[in-house]
């Protein structure tokens, strides 16, 4: 920081400039995050919705701890039966199409208003429907 006067160094915390004594005034340069900027714009138009994003992750989050559970557990097989494998495919992909309805709603409101819903929650539930899809694509048809 230099003194806004005389140009001299002015070390934090300093309430003089050690040159000129000049009180130092900071300048608050708190300039608004994207986020931030958003969630102001989204609080104008507090009935618009996204309800993909709750139908992405739904089946999304179901069929990850299907994916995940200790099926050798309670009963052998049941994990890795077909019809499981199908089952965790199907809500993957459900998660996988209402991601990309999200992604569209969210991209229609920002053209319209500048603002997407909970964009970083629709991004992590892309990304885990995604990764859920693979793993469970490459169980169905490897194993
Ligand atoms: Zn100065």
């Amino acid at each position: 920081m230099y003194c806004r006067k005389c140009g001299e160094l002015i070390k934090e915390n300093m309430k003089h400039c050690p040159n000129c004594g000049i009180q130092v005034v900071k300048i608050e340069q708190k300039s608004e995050t994207r986020q931030e900027l958003e969630a102001k714009r989204q609080a104008k138009h507090p009935n618009e919705k996204n309800p993909y994003i709750a139908a992405a992750m739904i089946p999304t989050f179901i069929a990850l701890v299907l994916a995940v559970f200790p099926w050798n557990l309670i009963g052998e097989g049941i994990g890795t039966s077909l019809a499981m494998r199908i089952i965790i495919v199907v809500l993957a992909l459900l998660g996988d199409y209402h991601i990309t309805k999200a992604k569209q709603v969210n991209n229609l409101l920002f053209s319209k208003y500048g603002f997407r819903i909970k964009a970083s929650s629709v991004k992590v539930i892309g990304s885990v429907a995604m990764f859920v899809t693979a793993v469970s694509l490459f169980s169905l048809f490897m194993i």
